[in-house]
């Protein structure tokens, strides 16, 4: 076949093909999204204004400039074939909530017309009353309300209309993560400004934490996910013998993408494009099986809502490649758990990045003093750090043999501690070229620039021009994390601007508090390697916590010094940090009862049912041999089914234990119920599942009722 004279053949075909994907890329990038070129374009001149000054600066939107608003997105939705609109919101369970309507609208006689009006749009009712609420709202009250945030950009999913909202209760309580989230920005915003303002900023009027969140997760076949019972229940193996071959090669990271995983992974791109969320990075992680996924990051709201969208997306779309996308942190035992990091920076309305450090003297001590601030806070609130991470998943993982360990520590890299040490010291800085510099007053340290991290093990890293929180689970919403540290920085700006407004030599006032701050707090900066033994010992005597699992880590929820930080920057009221911390407890024991259930579950009616009749099988052919033959060695049958019966005993006497252990839970409170659950359940399951991983070892692979590890592990080709 003769070639267009323009054309090299299948190459060029190639490059066609991979210029058209692209484009497509780009046409298809936030099309499901109603967003500010969507409304520069579709709204009036008076409208779009109005929104963008509610926007940044909080202004209340008209219901008139609502109506619009309104009607102009359920036009644009039904262009694009939406039917429904939906109030799309993130309750306490930890995954969104959605509550579909139909845009139609009744019109005599027997005519519907298409509406959405701006009270619609605004503000939605909705039954609360199977939502966890921690004991806010009575059942007899049950009404949530559900309030637009304009700040967040509606999108079309499934055919709906999904519109961003805040869930509270009658009494303007917070039902919901995004709640929190909006009022700790504003704090946080708050107090930034009034620091950038101490060093002649006039031109700053909002500052907004900026997050991109690391998503691990792993990859198995649907077929051998759904004949296991735990897996399908509880998102985890409860049993499982380790594989012959685990991760000791390290040869998938990094390593080359399967085709049937590539495939899954642009499709997941594809759909995540659509709604606008940057997918950037992807590629294997260090367990077989185990991937991730980096976007771009955005500012804390939207970031928070992408990632809540890209969990759900990634479910979704495994499912139509015939695979599970596991979330669980822990689906495995022996192989890497997942987690999610929490890129996270402070940037200005007028793009400066306030953890970059700068070239000039001035900008640099603006920088220690932002850089002071988190350390300072990060240390007086290591113990809420923790909580806000602290789940029945996250347990395998934080505080076990695995990255990161429990303790909070900030990692800063050897230049930057050496430039703390000799603030602290009050002795000059010798900066990589040799050069000497004197810390004096008006004269802070040159700061290097590349600090680049190679400190794997670390839960909170300064990774250049941001911090990186490690400790997050990756099945958690990255809301409550964020919440967290928007408030502490709150707080820590706000304590330094109160003393540097009344200072009357700001320059002198700035290096003292930097010094006594750094001096103060220096204990929760560590560079070492933190799964090391000697890690816990020397946290012990800097006195930093270690707390290694999620029932001692609420203990310290609601102590008096998180309860005031919350309250004083109207984040939560202590009855709702009360009620969150009652949700979390309750979610852990049910977790555990859960989990101990189904251990139950797969023991009497697969497991023993199974082992048994394979040493039926063993001792029939032993009876069988010995008929042919009287004198014939059956010694190693024998010895197999002697095992068999002693294990067999073992597990069902561990099943009896476990048994008991649930019939009676026990804790004098919340708190103790939640240790009982795990020093006693857990610690119940734990040996079931022992004697279980053993039999397994022993049984034949024709009787043992579930896929092993390896077929798990190693489903996709
Ligand atoms: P890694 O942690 O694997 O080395 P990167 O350094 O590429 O990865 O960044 C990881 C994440 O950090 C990405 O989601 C990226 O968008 C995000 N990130 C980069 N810069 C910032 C910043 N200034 N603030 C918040 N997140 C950031
Ligand atoms: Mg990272």
């Amino acid at each position: 076949m003769a070639l267009p004279p323009d054309s090299d053949g299948p190459a060029d075909e190639r490059r066609k093909e991979s210029m058209s994907k692209k484009k497509k890329a780009c046409e298809m990038f936030g099309s499901m999204v109603f967003n500010e070129e969507v409304m520069k374009q579709r709204l009036s001149n008076t409208c779009y204004r109005a929104w963008k000054k509610c926007v940044e600066e909080g202004t209340p939107l008209s219901l008139e400039t609502a109506h619009e608003m309104a009607a102009e997105m359920k036009n644009w939705a039904m262009d694009r074939g939406a039917t429904h609109y939906t109030h799309w919101f993130q309750p306490m369970t930890g995954v969104t909530a959605e509550k579909h309507e139909a845009f139609i609208t009744p019109q005599e006689p027997s005519r519907a017309l298409m509406q959405f009006s701006g009270k619609e749009l605004v503000r939605g009712e909705s039954d609360a009353s199977s939502f966890p609420s921690g004991g806010l709202r009575a059942t007899f009250e049950a009404r949530g309300y559900t309030a637009w945030d304009p700040t967040s950009f509606a999108f079309i999913k499934d055919g709906s209309l999904c519109i961003p909202t805040i869930f509270c209760s009658y009494g303007g309580q917070a039902l919901d993560k995004k709640t929190p989230l909006l009022r700790s920005l504003e704090e946080l915003s708050r107090q930034a400004v009034r620091v950038l303002r101490l060093f002649g900023d006039d031109d700053v009027k909002k500052v907004t934490s900026q997050v991109g969140a690391e998503q691990e997760y792993f990859l198995i076949d649907k077929d051998v996910y759904s004949r296991r019972e735990d897996l399908l229940l509880t998102g985890r193996t409860l049993f499982g013998a380790k594989p012959p071959k685990g991760q000791e090669l390290e040869d998938h990271y990094y390593g080359t993408i399967k085709p049937r995983v590539a495939a899954y992974m642009e499709e997941l791109d594809e759909e995540l494009w659509k709604l606008g969320i940057y997918a950037k990075t992807k590629h294997n992680e260090v367990a077989p099986a185990q991937h991730e996924l980096a976007p771009i990051y955005a500012d804390a709201n939207t970031a928070c809502d992408h990632n809540q969208l890209t969990m759900e997306i990634m479910k979704k779309v495994a499912g139509r490649h015939n695979m599970v996308c596991l979330l669980h942190e822990k689906p495995f035992a022996g192989v890497n758990g997942s987690g999610k990091h929490d890129n996270w920076s402070l940037s200005t309305d007028t793009g400066l990045n306030l953890f970059k450090p700068g070239s000039t003297p001035s900008q640099n001590a603006r920088f220690l003093l932002f850089l002071t601030a988190f350390i300072k806070g990060a240390d007086e609130y290591q113990e809420l750090l923790r909580c806000t991470v602290a789940s029945p998943g996250n347990d395998h993982r934080l505080g076990a043999q695995e990255a990161p360990p429990a303790i909070l520590s900030i990692f800063l890299g050897d230049e930057l501690t050496a430039v703390v040490d000799a603030i602290i010291q009050g002795t000059e800085y010798v900066d990589q070229g040799k050069k000497t510099l004197s810390i004096g007053v008006d004269m802070l340290p040159h700061i290097p620039q590349d600090t680049t991290d190679r400190n794997r093990t670390s839960p909170l890293a300064f990774t250049g021009n941001k911090f990186e929180f490690r400790m997050l689970g990756s099945s958690q919403s990255v809301t409550g994390p964020n919440v967290a540290l928007n408030t502490i920085m709150a707080e820590e700006l706000g304590q330094f601007a109160d003393r540097l407004e009344q200072a009357e030599d700001f320059n002198a006032a700035l290096h003292q508090l930097i010094r006594d701050a750094l001096r103060d707090h220096q204990r929760i900066i560590f560079n070492g390697n933190g799964y090391e033994d000697s890690w816990v010992e020397e946290a012990e005597r800097r006195g930093l916590s270690n707390l290694t699992c999620t029932a001692d880590a609420l203990q310290t929820y609601l102590q008096p010094k998180h309860v005031e930080l919350f309250r004083r920057h109207n984040v939560f009221t202590e009855e709702e940090l009360a009620a969150r911390n009652e949700i979390h407890l309750e979610n852990y024991c049910e977790v555990l009862g859960i989990e101990a259930r189904t251990m139950l579950d797969m023991v009497r009616r697969d497991i023993f049912p199974a082992v048994s009749a394979f040493s039926g099988e063993v001792a029939r052919s032993v009876a069988a041999k010995r008929s042919v033959l009287a004198d014939l060695d059956c010694g190693s049958e024998e010895d197999l089914l002697r095992r068999l019966s002693a294990l067999t005993g073992e597990m069902m006497a561990q099943t009896a234990g476990l048994e008991r252990a649930l019939a009676e839970p026990r804790g004098e409170d919340a708190y103790g119920l939640a240790h009982y659950y795990r020093d006693t359940v857990f610690a119940a399951m734990e040996r079931l599942r022992a004697a279980v991983d053993q039999l397994e070892t022993i049984t034949s692979a024709r009787y043992w009722p579930y896929p092993s590890y390896t077929d798990l592990l190693f489903s996709i080709k």
